[in-house]
């Protein structure tokens, strides 16, 4: 149901409403008098535009640039709750900061639009107690149906009994069938703020007062918690959400990737006895209905979710908990472009509430804002229960490589070789998904690659395919070559995980071995079983990219074989070393979580190199120190600020004019504005999808913002319409 404007009666009013549209800004519209109540600030409306009815928000007064007699009507005010005003904040907010449109940003806020109107009754039917005057056989095969298992709606008993619908009416008159609703997907259980968690250790027991105190001051604070793999991070801060959850407010905990959360859900369930929401891409239309208007209004109390649930419309905010913090994966990067770890604590500023960010390995912006005072830091030094953190060892490639054809070197083999005889677990990591990352031709050299993007094909044995990573494009291996028509000439060059999988079989007859990648895993069910095969020891050798390196809890596994811990640091851009750093000592904390103590071998052509040297030594304190410092004096973020423009289109030569011209534009202002254009330059990805890209960087001290100029030459360029340009606040990635 729905207020609607009567018979056009016009009031005074005015106000602005803004569509999830790609628009620069909000409209303005009259509110006929019937609707002046309803239409409150963040009201979401039913409006005309070109002719068609579109859904809005309210997003203020209107201006008066428009006639009032020039003025459409408010069509009607939808009975959902009004987009508050802190999330109203966060939607301008992140289109100021990211360049986006105000539309776009609503977009995200407004993913269900379906969610807005009541959802509508469906029926379903069960038995009744009437009988029908005749018994057919179509009538007897519904009732029989029905007398196992939930109630069905009328669809699904024409399709199970294989009866016309006018079967099931003749029932349903009788009285022998009865209808009832449909209940709704999840109930949306009440967390028991009051059940009482573990036993904490001193440092865990001040580090959750540390965290409680913050949720009840009811006000804007960033707590880092910072604490080594294994320490029990997850135990802690579930402590602040029953303190947020006692206090009536909402919780939202932000995981890089939902696929991972299966053990995570079991310990919320164990510590608050139902499970909480939860919000991904993979959910079904009703479900993601039925959650979002569940979050509208307060009946979702805990939502865990991937990046998309920070645009959630909470009515009550106490605490946002972004777990693996220093994780690319919030960064997203098509669309509107922002980093979902940086807008939680926006948007913890605009609630008014507390956030945490936690992580074993804190980003290097999140070291520099402790030290700065910004954020507060609660440490957990050691691991739960007195597990100790694993031992790391290096292996020289360059001094003992492994045999020809191989991929692990005599000492990774033979700590493996010690690990299944004990009858303990291992993990193999190497972030290569497939059975080569390349494939080439042993007559002519020629390398099969991506007829789309500047990639070469990758293999995948199990599937018997080669694709794309970058555009999923796939095909099977060509029996002959292409370029030299050899035929079965095809080489695999270098391991991926299959290949690695194929070494382990062969050098371990009988080891019972899994990989886990984004292929072979695909959505929560499927991680579950791997995890509870895992938990179950029913695998030996886990070999997975980096899927395997987060949250997972295996007390029985206690070797870790990193594969190629130098692969990493061959991009070359600034987070290379921050972010290998972080990703090896990630994978290493899954070893030795349990009783037994964990070793991890890094196999390495560099072991000098200052990531791998402060691995081994266990310095990540005077690394990151060492890290931030170079940063500082190359002018880098956190210390300076970055923007990339990466300029694409299907023409190389018009795309590279585009970015050529707004590079021109900005230079002509560089010295004035105090800062430096570096570019344009073809991307590492140059051809991606199809379309040629140039990328253009944008590097100023910190108090320079760049934004309102990047806005202007933005608005003034001129460039051919196939050609987009793509604005990329404090860049993750460089491709
Ligand atoms: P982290 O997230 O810091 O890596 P976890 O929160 O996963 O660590 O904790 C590691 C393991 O130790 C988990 O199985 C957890 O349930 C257990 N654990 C942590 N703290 C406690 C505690 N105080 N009492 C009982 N078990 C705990
Ligand atoms: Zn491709």
């Amino acid at each position: 149901m729905s207020m609607t404007a009567g018979n056009g009666e016009t009031g005074k009013g005015r106000v602005a409403v803004l569509m999830p549209l790609p628009l620069e800004r909000a409209y303005d519209y009259a509110v006929p008098d019937a609707l002046a109540e309803a239409a409150v600030p963040g009201a979401f409306v039913r409006v005309p535009l070109s002719g068609r009815e579109r859904i809005g928000v309210v997003w203020g007064e209107g201006g008066d640039d428009v006639a009032p007699a020039r003025l459409k009507p408010l069509t009607a005010v939808l009975e959902s709750p009004p987009m508050t005003e802190p999330l109203r904040q966060l939607v301008d907010w992140a289109a100021d900061y990211t360049l986006a449109l105000p539309g776009a940003v609503l977009r995200m806020a407004m993913s269900v639009p379906g969610a807005l109107e009541p959802a509508p009754v469906r029926t379903a039917y069960r038995p009744g107690h009437g009988a029908p005057p005749r018994m057919t056989e179509a009538r007897s095969q519904v009732l029989a149906l029905l007398q196992d298992g939930p109630p069905r709606t009328a669809a699904e008993i024409a399709r199970e009994a294989g009866v016309g619908a006018g079967v099931v009416r003749g029932l349903a008159a009788s009285g022998a069938i009865e209808a009832v609703p449909v209940p709704e997907i999840a109930a949306f259980g009440r967390p028991d703020a009051g059940r009482v968690g573990p036993a904490l250790s001193e440092a865990q027991g001040a580090a959750a007062a540390a965290l409680r105190a913050a949720v009840a001051n009811e006000s804007f604070s960033v707590t880092v918690l910072d604490g080594v793999t294994g320490a029990g991070k997850t135990e802690v801060y579930f402590e602040a959400v029953a303190a947020a959850l006692a206090a009536g407010h909402q919780v939202l905990v932000m995981l890089p990737e939902i696929a991972l959360g299966a053990q995570w859900l079991a310990r919320f369930r164990a510590r608050f006895g139902v499970a909480p929401a939860v919000w991904h891409s993979e959910l079904g239309t009703r479900q993601r209905r039925e959650t979002w208007r569940a979050v509208a209004e307060g009946r979702a109390q805990v939502v865990v979710g991937a990046r998309s649930a920070l645009w959630l419309p909470f009515r009550s905010l106490g605490l946002i908990v972004v777990d693996e913090e220093h994780d690319t994966a919030f960064k997203q990067e098509d669309g509107v472009v922002y980093h979902a770890r940086d807008m939680a604590v926006v948007r913890a500023r605009f609630e008014g509430c507390a956030c945490a960010l936690v992580s074993a390995t804190p980003s290097l912006e999140s070291h520099v804002n402790v030290g700065s005072g910004r954020y507060g830091r609660e440490r957990l030094p050691d691991r739960h229960g007195g597990a100790l953190l694993p031992a790391i060892e290096t292996v020289d490639l360059r001094e003992t490589p492994p045999e020809r054809g191989a991929w692990l070197a005599p000492a990774l083999r033979a700590a493996l070789a010690e690990t299944l005889a004990a009858g303990e677990q291992a993990l193999l990591f190497l972030n290569r998904r497939g059975y080569a990352p390349l494939t080439l031709c042993r007559a002519c050299g020629h390398r099969l690659h991506c007829p789309h993007c500047s990639a070469w094909l990758v293999e995948h044995r199990f599937a018997g395919t080669i694709e794309c990573h970058h555009c999923g494009y796939r095909r099977g291996l060509p029996e002959a070559c292409p370029a030299c028509e050899a035929a079965d000439s095809f080489v695999a060059c270098g391991p991926g995980v299959e290949r690695l999988a194929e070494e382990v079989d062969a050098a371990f007859p009988g080891a019972r071995w899994a990989v886990l990648t984004s292929d072979t895993v695909q959505g929560p069910s499927q991680m579950q079983t791997l995890v509870d095969a895992v938990a179950a020891r029913e695998i030996d050798v886990l070999i997975g990219t980096q899927m395997v390196a987060k949250g997972h809890h295996f007390p029985q596994l206690t070797l870790v074989g990193v594969v190629d811990a130098d692969l990493g640091l061959a991009g070359g851009d600034m987070r290379a070393a921050e972010r290998t750093y972080q990703l090896l000592h990630q994978v290493g904390g899954r070893a030795g979580r349990g009783g037994r103590p964990g070793r991890v071998v890094l196999q390495t052509y560099a072991p000098e190199h200052p990531v791998i040297e402060a691995l081994a030594a266990g310095e990540r304190d005077s690394f990151m120190a060492r890290e931030a410092a170079e940063r500082e004096a190359l002018g880098l973020p956190p210390f300076g600020r970055l923007a990339a423009v990466i300029a694409s289109g299907p023409g190389e030569a018009e795309t590279q004019r585009a970015a050529a011209a707004l590079a021109r534009l900005a230079r002509a202002e560089e010295t004035r504005l105090g800062f430096q254009v570096l570019g344009p330059a073809p991307a590492p990805l140059r051809l991606l999808r199809g379309r040629h890209r140039f990328r253009l960087l944008f590097k100023a001290p910190r108090r320079v913002l760049l934004q309102p100029h990047l806005r202007r030459w933005l608005a003034g360029l001129e460039r051919s319409t196939r050609v987009r340009l793509q604005v990329d606040i404090d860049p993750v990635s460089f491709m």
